[in-house]
């Protein structure tokens, strides 16, 4: 199968924060793959700018450096990376003073789509949008790009919104979800809303219940002072598993445009009913012979931030009436996987018997690893001793039905980041959307503080706190296993 690209009109980027971790491990290596892929026009310009005292020269050797690591394995023809170099260059800038503004708006150039990416800490945000308006670069033709985390609750969301919209209108800000720039989050409004199969059966009616599981294996690494501050509920669920959750949920949008869009997800975090401290499961790894606990790992013995959480979730609407999500998301769990899981009601009478069993179509969406579909179906058992039943799953992994093309997919950043370029806000979060689903996380948050409540301790390599297990097992359900 051949992939088509699209080019993208000549731009301007400009990476504030060049210099730092995500621009070197996610955005420059994208931008290269995208000039190598022939998206990137060669007349596009990327611009580092940072704090850190360096020349155009030493920038394009830290951009080589930063290709080399993390540029992924695809075989470059001779030459691209020179003349990707050729595109790149670098001015000190100060977001706080005048250093570096006037060179800056003297680089840019006119009459072309200029994207500036806010790659550095939220605090910076108010101060860059102020200078790009005070040096001429917040005209119509300008996109801004910011990144996650989006406030830590509604009032800090809502003062980011208000410093960003003082100097852009809505339709010029990107907030970066990356998790809806993946592949098969994509895959997920396709499969909905491409094939007649599901959506007839996509409501309370059919499905019993939808899991969305998030796991990852590793522990909260040099990330521990911004992360314990943050805890699973800010860094995972507010914002990734609640954005699957909308694209499970919604309602079909007339049209696959970002405002038609992003109205149906706003829609349902809006119908999210408040959660029950009951369905509320939070959880902190403890430490082993040979390893760390969170505690140790965040140098706060004292701290009852989560790194797990499990909730139970409810949508006030007709079509999800009684129909419950169950989200969980944590680190150092058993294996890394994304997963969506749908399971489907039991049939409404079975012929065959008792005896047969109990059997569901399970619909189950892997965002990693091996991003695929797998249904389950019930068939018979093969062979002699009459009508036993059995669940086999029809299994399509994306990289073996579409081949290598699959393999090699997009990754999620050069995806938005091109989408910005692009001027397609689809993939990106709106305003409204941001603050409705802190608006719906914020109870949640101030109801365990103000029961004190206690995360409970987890061992590593597992599925999690004991009473996440029984969050399910309470209604008759069970997670799917967690495997890698
Ligand atoms: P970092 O600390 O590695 O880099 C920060 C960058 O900001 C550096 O280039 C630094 O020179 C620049 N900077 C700091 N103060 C400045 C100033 N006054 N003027 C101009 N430049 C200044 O941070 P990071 O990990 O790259 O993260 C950047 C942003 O992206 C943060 O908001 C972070 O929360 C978010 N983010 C990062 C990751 C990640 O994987 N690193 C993932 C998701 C979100």
């Amino acid at each position: 199968m051949v992939s088509r690209v699209i080019p993208v009109d000549p731009f301007d980027l400009v990476i504030f924060g060049g210099t730092g971790d995500l621009a070197r491990r996610k955005i420059i290596p994208g931008l290269f793959r995208r000039f190598c892929s022939g998206q990137m026009p060669p007349e596009a310009q990327i611009i580092g700018a940072a704090r850190s005292e360096m020349t155009d020269a030493e920038f394009r050797i830290f951009t080589a450096e930063a290709i080399a690591e993390f540029g992924g394995s695809a075989v470059v023809e001779d030459g691209m990376l020179d003349a990707f170099l050729d595109r790149v260059g670098y001015v000190v800038i100060d977001a706080k003073g005048e250093g570096g503004w006037k060179e800056l708006s003297a680089r840019v150039r006119d009459n072309l789509v200029h994207a500036f990416y806010f790659s550095v800490a939220p605090s910076l945000f108010g101060d860059l949008a102020e200078r790009l308006h005070e040096h001429g670069l917040a005209g119509d033709e300008a996109r801004i790009v910011v990144e996650k985390p989006f406030g830590k609750d509604l009032e800090s969301a809502r003062a980011l919104n208000a410093v960003l919209e003082k100097h852009f209108d809505e339709h010029q800000i990107y907030r970066i979800d990356h998790y809806l720039g993946k592949e098969t989050v994509q895959n997920l409004m396709a499969v909905r809303f491409g094939n007649v199969l599901f959506e007839p059966l996509w409501n309370a009616q059919y499905v019993d219940h939808i899991q969305i599981t998030v796991a990852e294996t590793v522990g909260v690494g040099g990330r521990g002072s911004y992360y314990d501050q943050s805890g699973a509920m800010r860094d995972m669920v507010q914002n990734h598993l609640m954005q699957l959750l909308c694209l499970i949920a919604m309602e079909p949008p007339a049209k696959f445009e970002p405002d038609a869009v992003r109205d149906e997800k706003l829609k349902v975090i809006r119908a999210l009913e408040p959660v029950e401290p009951h369905h509320i499961v939070r959880g902190q790894y403890a430490a082993t012979d040979t390893a760390s606990g969170y505690r140790q790992d965040v140098e706060n013995l004292r701290s009852f931030t989560e790194s797990f959480m499990a909730l139970k979730v409810h949508i006030s609407n007709w079509r999800w009436a009684g129909t419950p999500f169950y989200l969980r998301t944590g680190k150092k769990l058993k294996a890394r996987t994304s997963e969506i899981v749908v399971v489907f009601k039991d049939a409404p009478h079975s012929i065959f018997g008792v005896d047969a069993g109990r059997h569901r179509n399970v619909l189950a969406i892997r965002l990693q690893p091996n991003e695929g579909m797998t249904l389950d179906v019930t068939i018979k058992e093969p062979g002699p001793g009459g009508m036993r039943l059995v669940d086999v799953p029809l299994d399509m992994s994306f990289a073996e039905a579409l081949g290598p093309d699959a393999e090699q997919a997009t990754e999620a950043y050069e995806r938005l980041i091109m989408d910005v370029i692009r001027g397609n806000q689809t993939l990106f979060m709106r305003g409204d959307e941001v603050e409705a689903a802190w608006a719906w996380t914020d109870p949640i948050i101030e109801g365990w503080i103000r029961r004190s409540d206690v995360p409970k301790t987890y061992d590593p390599g597992g599925a999690g706190p004991e009473d996440a297990l029984v969050l399910m097992h309470r209604d008759g359900r069970r997670w799917r296993e967690l495997k890698a």
